[in-house]
């Protein structure tokens, strides 16, 4: 289909909405301009009993879709699993490092129950789950509403919430026999036998089945960091799965999963999982609770996203419509303001996403989800924020650079690697220094309206890695030795990298290297590591050329073997240091600089100086283009916190004839070198060219 922008709504997770609703909400939801609804049709839900398949309720609501025009998404859940499975297979039910097995109930985005499943290890669970997506994908696969087939929520070991909702929780599932069989034959192919691991980890191993989980998480590091990288590409696995299961019987229709909330430093890996589906898609709740996330945030979720698809397809499966809060108690936070929706929803197809579904239609009905996150009340009457979903609608589904169009690529990059957040999950230490960081540098170039591509060391091709003429790597902690010599090759051919202190500490193994920076990066960046401590103060550090960086975190000194220096500390320590290694140029600082705003124009002004936004705004705002063939559009946001008079400069000269606004009907003034418009606080507007 091409051409099709799907726009719409989640619609359906049982037992809500009420059945006797369903008519007059679907008539409804036309009405809205929504061309595609969302559901999902429970596994435990429709396979009561073994060999029992019940999909009347989902044919009744594709059948009701069809009848209004409207495409569908079915979401296979298999994160509620049938209580005679759990039954049948006790042992797969999921297992904590302590031994605690996980019955099935219910839970915040289960409300039917059977949640948080069974273990997929388990080859009675992996066959039973096999027989049910296949059941529903011949059940489907000719309806004429059905648009694509949506085959995991948010890729997570699901049950590891079951403690706590946290990305770093003290308990890691699975480790029933089954995921420890698969365990054990992950390390049996990385690393051949037994007498290499036990080089690797540093342990006297004499068989393979003496490898057990560690009851919890103590601050060892090897076994762990080898179990945290099997579980991400475990994910990965079990995503291929219920991509080749439906593909196998339906190879006509596209294949999406959502990635979820977090795409960077969470138990698992974006780029691993992406591959497997034909597009690929996000949750964005920017204010669950009363804070609102601030939209840069909301754009480095964004971006990290659209970096792990690779040029896949990207769309928001998943926009936030109602108040909410993050599945505990019954607090429902503010719901969301229209600017706020509209903000979210041109911020994101400003960074070039094909796809908007918002969550939910209608308040869920039981649960600590309910009755929230919704953009109609609990009878089903529209909300102030559903009149704006309906607008931005008619906008989009209007002019086709919003369908087609691409933002022009910066050529500056964030560099990204799993294992260094896999050490801070082991070092049982939350994620804030790396977020910190990887926030703080994204920030700094978002501020300049670039384009911010992440960049994962596995997987990318040194090819790949060149068309970016300057890298920043955020706590780069820990490293493999290829992907240290990924980085290497990448100066030396002419890259600019910049990073922070502890640059490759740890090996993948979670091993100290004698010298740091690690793994032959001290040539690279032309010094060696004489101390490193904590910068308990914020430290100023003088730049050679007298401007100032706050040091935070960290406090590494260097001693130089080639390079020169670019910044002391007060008591004049090394601080920064610059290097020409072959035709690059690498730049180390001694502390954690990428997290401070205020460190922002040092880091920025390394950039090359042909790297620049496609419109100069004054004063600085959210300033993006999309262009389609002899479209454009400029989507301004108003990230100021007073009324604003913005000036556009427009460096492409093709389109400066009759621009028009066209989300609000404002007033654009035109001037011989410039354009410009008044915009309240976080208001949108969209100028269109052609
Ligand atoms: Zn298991």
């Amino acid at each position: 289909m091409d051409g099709f922008f799907p726009y719409g709504v989640q619609y359906y997770r049982p037992p809500s909405p009420p059945k006797k609703e369903r008519t007059k909400d679907l008539r409804q939801i036309k009405e809205l301009g929504f061309n595609i609804i969302k559901i999902q049709p429970q596994w435990n839900w429709t396979n009561p009993k073994e060999n029992v398949f019940d999909f009347e309720e989902t044919k009744e609501l594709l059948d009701l879709a069809q009848k209004n025009g409207i495409k569908v998404a079915i979401t296979t859940i298999l994160e509620n699993a049938p209580y005679w499975l759990a039954k049948k297979y006790p042992e797969a039910r999921y297992t904590s490092f302590g031994g605690e097995v996980v019955d099935l109930q219910s839970a915040c985005g289960t409300p039917s129950g059977g949640w948080p499943g069974l273990c997929l290890d388990h080859p009675g669970v992996r066959k039973a789950a096999r027989k049910w997506l296949e059941a529903i994908t011949r059940e489907f696969r000719k309806h004429p509403a059905l648009y694509i087939w949506h085959v995991w929520e948010e890729p997570h070991m699901e049950a590891n919430s079951y403690y706590e909702m946290s990305p770093f929780p003290a308990n890691l599932f699975c480790c029933c026999s089954s995921s420890m069989d698969k365990f054990r034959n992950w390390l049996k192919l990385k690393h051949k036998s037994i007498f290499s691991l036990n080089e690797h980890w540093h342990t006297k191993y004499s068989d393979w089945e003496e490898i057990t989980p560690p009851a919890r998480p103590c601050g060892g590091y090897s076994l762990l960091m080898d179990w945290l990288k099997f579980s991400e590409e475990s994910l990965a696995e079990i995503m291929s799965f219920r991509v080749e299961t439906i593909r196998g019987v339906d190879n006509g229709h596209l294949i999406i999963s959502n990635s979820g909330l977090n795409t960077l430093d969470c138990g698992k890996d974006n780029w691993l999982l992406a591959k497997h589906v034909d597009e690929w898609a996000l949750s964005l709740f920017p204010r669950f609770g009363n804070q609102c996330e601030p939209l840069c945030s909301i754009g480095r979720t964004i971006e990290a996203l659209i970096s792990s698809a690779k040029g896949k397809t990207c769309l928001v499966f998943e926009l936030q419509a109602g108040g909410g809060s993050w599945g505990k108690g019954i607090f429902r936070g503010v719901p969301p303001a229209p600017k706020e929706i509209a903000a979210w929803v041109w911020s994101s197809i400003a960074y070039g996403m094909k796809g908007i579904l918002y969550w939910c239609y209608r308040p869920e009905t039981t649960g600590t989800e309910s009755p929230g996150i919704a953009m109609c009340d609990l009878e089903g009457n529209l909300t102030e924020r559903a009149e704006t979903a309906k607008k931005l609608g008619q906008i989009i589904n209007r002019y086709p650079v919003f369908k087609k169009g691409k933002p022009s690529l910066s050529e500056a990059g964030i560099l990204h690697n799993r294992e260094r957040v896999n050490l801070l999950r082991c070092a049982l230490e939350d994620n804030r220094f790396l977020s910190r960081s990887v926030t703080g540098i994204y920030q700094a170039l978002w501020d300049k309206n670039l384009t911010v591509r992440f960049v994962h060391l596995d997987e990318t091709s040194l090819q790949e890695m060149k068309k970016f003429k300057i890298l920043y790597f955020p706590f780069p902690l820990s490293l493999t030795n290829e992907q240290a010599e990924k980085v290497k090759q990448y100066v030396y051919s002419g890259g600019i990298l910049v990073s922070e202190c502890h640059t490759a500490q740890y090996n993948e193994y979670g091993y100290c290297s004698q010298i740091v920076p690690g793994n032959g990066l001290d040539e690279v960046f032309g010094c060696i590591r004489k101390d490193v401590g904590h910068s308990i103060e914020e430290e100023k550090i003088i730049m050679s050329d007298g401007r100032k960086v706050t040091a935070k975190g960290y406090r590494e000194v260097y001693k130089l073997t080639k390079g020169k220096i670019k910044g002391k500390y007060s008591d004049g320590a090394i601080a920064v240091v610059e290097n020409i290694y072959g035709k690059g140029r690498a730049v180390l600082f001694g502390t954690l600089v990428f997290e401070s705003k205020e460190n922002s124009s040092v880091l920025t002004r390394l950039l090359p100086e042909d790297i620049k936004p496609e419109i100069k705004v004054s004063p600085d705002i959210f300033a993006r283009t999309l262009t389609y063939q002899k479209e454009m559009a400029i989507i301004l946001i108003n990230t100021r916190r007073s009324i604003t008079e913005v000036k556009i400069f427009l460096r492409d000269r093709r389109f400066t004839i009759n621009p028009k606004e066209i989300w609000q009907g404002k007033q654009i003034k035109k001037r011989r070198d410039y354009l410009s418009l008044t915009l309240e606080p976080l208001e949108s507007a969209v100028l269109y060219m052609i």
